[in-house]
């Protein structure tokens, strides 16, 4: 198809405001999927993200359109992920794109993530045509928001176009909208073969499959390839379109959105962002942008049962396979043995390997507490960066410490500014401005450790804001503070796994928390164990379990033989999740409690 025909978008949206279920209507309107195979929320093709309602991987879509014009238009719809650890997926996604639909739902207004991704359009230069979604729901508002829209881009409220992605309607105006404002791509058809990777997944028999915008030239199933930031070569397996299956074809051209099938066999060897062009005669320049993305976040991933070792590393790389953001590496620890560090882009990231490796994997495993990645200067002028607690040198070689900061955006309906504010400053954050967005809402600009952002901010600001705030951030800067290792001694042992970073200020109040929770968390044994925290050799808190007094069945007056057996699998179960630590036994709710200390 010549470029002139061809229309590259991708939808923009905050979390749940629509821009599935109008890819799907698209798709049925486009007759891309026949109305019998069309089920909810198609692009979102794995269980976890459709049961989520998420999106958590890029796809792309071709769909034909024959517009009111009388002429036949090749629509590619490129999905985007819509989860702040996703933003570099994101901004690739975009830079495959001309335009970008804006879909913003009308009883909700423009969140974090909907200005985060205006901006990351803007950035690609990108046509950004807004949308009001939802305007069958009685709490809408489509002209407040619509005003909204025209504050934020400029596009006339009577201009912008309300619908409901839902029941269909206004949604034949949108196709119409991105034939005649979505400009067609201009790339050189006769220069060198060029295409942007803007994800990938993989496949058993193709290896890995990337998604792909070509810039310039044509790519052919019989020429070899090459990778531009990696340097690795390959001959492809297969090129081909979605449609929204993947459909082998004959060529890819400037201007066109596909895959292909690189046959390589880690996504290490081809990266999103990265650039795809011939390996003879290639182009000399590869595509701007490219980075690698790096971990932010770091948690101690252990088998439950410690014989699942090895099922648990084969899930690790299975999982790997699929997603290049993912890094680990086996750990031992000496309260929970054998597992591994693993590193996520963010907190939601964590969650969805956490979540995958239980059910995907069917795997019963512990998760410690999350940490960033410090930065230690050593008295001797050295320095080290570590991502867990346990690898804090001595206290007495240390110079200083450095942890990441966050620039953070809060959206907001005003009335929850002060509520807000308390939060962030108890989290050691700083006011940067206050913006108004109309008369009610704003947006709260601060400076926060990213170690108190992971650790329950998110929930504490939804329940602050009775669900109305939304967040987003970017990593500004290293800081140096006065941070310190807690330890935490159960039954006069420390336990590495429930050590912590935090600042000096905190430590003892931090440590008072940690002490009664774990006296209420593990379960009173056959002997007296003390709980203790510490900051280096001083102890700053304690407590006593006290010995079990009696039997479990003892309660039961030798009678009831059911009841005893009840009992027995009751002690069975809470049994399983619990790890011996030394002589004692630890719930595994206990590694997690670190998460919820005021
Ligand atoms: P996404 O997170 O932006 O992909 O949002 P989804 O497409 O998953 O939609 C989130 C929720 O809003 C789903 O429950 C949809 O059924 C619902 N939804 C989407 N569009 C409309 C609409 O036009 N009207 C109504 N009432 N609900 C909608
Ligand atoms: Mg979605």
């Amino acid at each position: 198809m010549t470029q002139s025909h061809i229309r590259n978008f991708s939808i923009i949206a905050h979390v749940d405001h629509g821009k599935s279920t109008l890819a799907d209507r698209m798709l049925e309107m486009t007759q891309t999927v026949a109305d019998r195979k069309m089920q909810a929320q198609l692009l979102d093709s794995m269980d976890l993200e459709r049961e989520r309602g998420v999106t958590i991987k890029a796809s792309a879509v071709r769909m034909m359109y024959k517009a009111k014009d009388g002429e036949t238009y090749m629509i590619n719809l490129i999905d985007t992920p819509g989860h702040v650890d996703f933003t570099y997926e994101v901004s690739r996604a975009l830079q495959a794109c001309e335009g970008a639909l804006l879909v913003v739902d009308a009883s909700q207004g423009i969140e974090a993530q909907t200005l985060t991704n205006v901006y990351l359009a803007l950035e690609q230069d990108l046509e950004v045509l807004p949308v009001v979604n939802k305007i069958d729901l009685p709490a809408a508002q489509p002209d407040e928001v619509a005003q909204e829209l025209e504050n934020l881009i400029g596009t006339p409220a009577e201009e912008i176009l309300r619908i409901s992605a839902k029941s269909g309607i206004g949604v034949a105006d949108v196709l119409e909208l991105v034939v005649k404002e979505v400009p067609p791509p201009t790339g050189n058809e006769d220069a060198p073969a060029r295409a942007l990777v803007f994800d990938s997944h993989y496949d058993v028999y193709k290896g890995v499959v990337a998604y792909v915008r070509v810039v310039d030239g044509e790519f052919k199933p019989r020429d070899q390839f090459q990778l531009m930031a990696t340097h690795a070569k390959f001959d492809p397996v297969e090129i081909g379109v979605f449609n929204p299956v993947m459909v082998p074809v004959e060529s890819l051209k400037a201007g066109e959105v596909g895959y292909i099938a690189t046959g390589l066999k880690t996504m290490q060897e081809c990266r999103v962002g990265d650039t795809i062009t011939l390996a003879n005669k290639g182009a000399e320049k590869p595509l701007p942008g490219y980075k690698q993305v790096k971990p932010m976040v770091f948690a101690g991933i252990y088998p439950t049962d410690n014989d699942d070792y090895p099922e648990l590393r084969d899930a690790l790389e299975k999982l790997q396979l699929n997603d290049a953001s993912l890094v680990y590496e086996p750990e031992t620890s000496q309260a929970l043995n054998f597992g591994f560090r693993v590193g996520f882009l963010g907190l939601f990231h964590m969650e969805i390997v956490q979540e995958r490796l239980e059910r995907e994997y069917d795997l019963d495993i512990l998760a410690t507490a999350p940490s960033v990645k410090y930065e230690v200067i050593k008295k001797d002028g050295t320095s080290i960066f570590i991502d867990s607690p346990a690898q804090m040198p001595d206290e007495n070689v240390i110079a200083e410490v450095r942890e990441p900061w966050m620039k953070i955006q809060i959206y907001t309906p005003q009335n929850y500014i002060g509520g807000i504010m308390d939060l962030v400053i108890k989290k050691r954050g700083e006011v940067v401005t206050t913006e108004y967005l109309d008369a009610n809402r704003v947006i709260l600009h601060y400076l926060m450790p990213l170690s108190e952002v992971i650790v329950d901010f998110y929930d504490r600001l939804k329940s602050i804001s009775q669900g109305y705030a939304s967040l987003d951030y970017q990593l500004d800067d290293y800081r140096a503070d006065d941070l310190v290792k807690l330890d935490v001694l159960v039954n006069n042992e420390p336990i590495d796994a429930l050590a912590m970073i935090v600042h000096r200020d905190h430590a003892y109040h931090k440590g008072q928390k940690l002490v009664s929770k774990l006296k209420e968390l593990i379960p009173r044994q056959m002997f007296a164990v003390p709980v203790q925290a510490a900051v280096g050799k001083r102890v700053i808190s304690r407590a006593n379990i006290s010995a079990m007094r009696k039997d479990v069945l003892a309660k039961c007056y030798g009678g009831d033989i059911t009841r005893k057996k009840k009992l027995l699998e009751k002690q069975k179960k809470g049994k399983k999740r619990m790890k011996m630590v030394g002589a004692v036994e630890v719930p595994q709710e206990a590694f997690m409690a670190l998460l919820s200390l005021d």
